[in-house]
This record gives C-alpha cells, structure tokens and sequence, in this order.
C-alpha cells in the first residue's frame, strides 16, 4: 500500500501524428525518440516519466498514465490527470477519445469502466455512491457552465452524462471547438464506498482535466476581448504550473489561492495525492516554437 504522505507527480508526454494538412503542407516530423523515457526536439533531450510516440495506443497510454490512480482512488485517495498542450495537440483525444469505441476511448471511459468492474467485482457487504460532475471553466469571468452533478449507477450512464453536457454546451456556444479551447474542462468522479458489517469508509475523488490551450498570444496577434481571454489562459496555465512545481520540490508554500482551478482542485493536488500530466504534442515542424513551450512546462514539474 502507498504511504499516505506521499505525494506522488508524474509528467509523461504524448506526440500524435501528423495530420492531413501538416502532410499536405510538407510540414516535417520532429520529433527524435529515445527509450521510452527521452524526446529529443532541435536536438534538445526532454526526459519524463513516460514519452509515447505517435503510434501509441489509447490503451497503452491509460495504462502508462491512469491505472494505478484509479485503484490508489479506489483505496481511498484522491488524484488529478491533466491534460496539457497547445490547441489540436491531442488533449481532448488522450482524455476522452471516442467514447463509444473499444479501441478509440481515450483515458475517462475506460477509468469509468475500470471503477464499475471493480465494484462489480467486490462481495455484497461494500456498498458504493458513484458521483460524477462535469464543469466547464471559462478563464475569463470564471464562471462555470454545463454543470451536471449526479450519482450514477452504470458505466453507460457516466457517458451519458458527459453527452448531455456536451449538447447542453452546444445550446450555449455556437461554436462548441474554440469554447472549449479557451476553457478548462473538468472531469470529476468521486467514489464513496462503505462496508456495510464493519461500517468502514473509504471516500476517493478523481480529477479529470483537458486544459486550455496553451499557445502563445503574441503569434495570434489577438486584440481586445480575445487578448484578455488568451492573457487569463496563461496566468491559469502559470498558476497551475507553479503549484505543481511547488508540490514537486516539495515547498511548504503551495499557491493555490492565486488561480480558481487551483482553488478547485486544491485537495486532490496536495496532501496524500496523486497527480499525472500528459503534455500532448504535434509532430510537425510548423509547431516547433509551441512544442518545445509545451515541453519547458512539463519539465518544470518534474
Ligand atoms: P486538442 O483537444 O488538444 O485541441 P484534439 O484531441 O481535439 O486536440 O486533437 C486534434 C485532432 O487530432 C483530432 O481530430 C484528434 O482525433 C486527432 N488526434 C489527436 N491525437 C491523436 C492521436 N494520438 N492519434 C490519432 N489522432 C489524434
Ligand atoms: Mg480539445
């Protein structure tokens, strides 16, 4: 069993393929493996925990990136995956993927899965309160929209719950890709479990988060509205870099205070945590400057 101090962060990296266009481009493939640990980039080594390739599998990745969280949460702790990267990185792919596809889920489905067969699993005397929450945060009022809160009592019901808030979502926003860019979505699933006999407890939450993406202002040559928007994304993005950094060099000052997502997420990052980033990456020459950015922050949370 995991020493309950402990506070444990993994940052791995994931680079997709190139797609369609940056091919149509003559955009080329940068990227150098080594190991499977080590990305090199202008010639640059990055080492993290996991680096996976553009072949890797949906599978692969959540069981590099997920499985153990998902049963430490099932023991009682609470964690956070989060997903990081410039937009069209591949963040929402690693964290939902396609839902309703065996091989194309991406790491929520099967987490959800994996939870129902363990209870599933477990003998008559363990009684289980499955709550999900979906809350989409816009940096820019911080104000929360599509929140559904509800137990739930079956996979399919989960997924069920993250469509409607979806569709709920398309109701709101006419163009659901650029919201959802320039929001932080949240993905919450807390596990409550009770030995009906012994009248034991045991309560875990996880945190599932696609972030923001996290390009530069500067190359966009924004204005107005859209440069406030793209400055609060970065100071979010900053804030949650800097108390994950903290968490890491294990500092007795953690600023959560400074951004609402680290106030939201704060007890599932300290304490008796488990936290995972995925720095997702394109491949292609056209991204370099975003992808070596991208490559500096999980670095720093190591
Ligand atoms: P983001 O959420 O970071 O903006 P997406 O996850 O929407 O990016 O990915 C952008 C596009 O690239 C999508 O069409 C997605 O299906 C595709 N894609 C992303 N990662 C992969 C991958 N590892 N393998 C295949 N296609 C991918
Ligand atoms: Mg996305």
């Amino acid at each position: 069993m995991a020493d309950p101090a402990e506070c444990t962060i993994k940052v791995m990296c994931r680079f997709r393929p190139l797609n369609e266009a940056e091919v149509m481009r003559g955009d080329k493939y940068i990227p150098k493996f080594q190991g499977e640990d080590n990305v090199i980039i202008a010639g640059k080594p990055y080492m993290f925990d996991r680096v996976f390739q553009s072949s890797t599998t949906q599978e692969q990745v959540y069981n590099a990136c997920a499985q153990k969280i998902v049963k430490d949460v099932l023991e009682g702790y609470n964690g956070t995956i989060f997903a990081y990267g410039q937009t069209s990185s591949g963040k929402t792919h690693t964290m939902e993927g396609n839902l309703h596809d065996p091989d194309g889920m991406g790491i929520i489905p099967r987490i959800v899965q994996d939870i129902f067969n363990y209870i599933y699993s477990m003998d008559e005397n363990l009684e289980f309160h499955i709550k999900v929450c979906s809350v989409l945060l816009y940096v820019l009022t911080w104000n929360n929209d599509g929140c559904t809160e509800r137990f739930v009592c079956s996979p399919e019901e989960v997924m069920d719950t993250i469509d409607e808030g979806k569709s709920n979502r398309h109701v709101a926003v006419t163009n659901m890709n650029e919201h959802s860019s320039r929001s932080h979505s949240i993905f919450l699933i807390n596990v409550k479990q009770e030995n009906t006999q012994t009248e034991q407890k045991l309560s875990g939450k996880l945190y599932l988060v696609d972030l923001a993406g996290s390009e530069k202002v500067s190359k966009t040559g924004a204005e107005g509205a859209v440069l406030d928007e793209a400055k609060n994304i970065n100071k979010s993005l900053s804030s949650l870099g800097n108390v994950i950094s903290a968490l890491a060099e294990g500092s007795t000052y953690i600023p959560y205070r400074d951004s609402k997502m680290t106030r939201i997420l704060q007890d599932s990052l300290g304490g008796n945590c488990r936290t995972t980033i995925v720095i997702c990456c394109s491949p292609s020459s056209f991204n370099e400057a975003e992808t070596k950015s991208t490559l500096m922050f999980g670095q720093r949370a190591k």
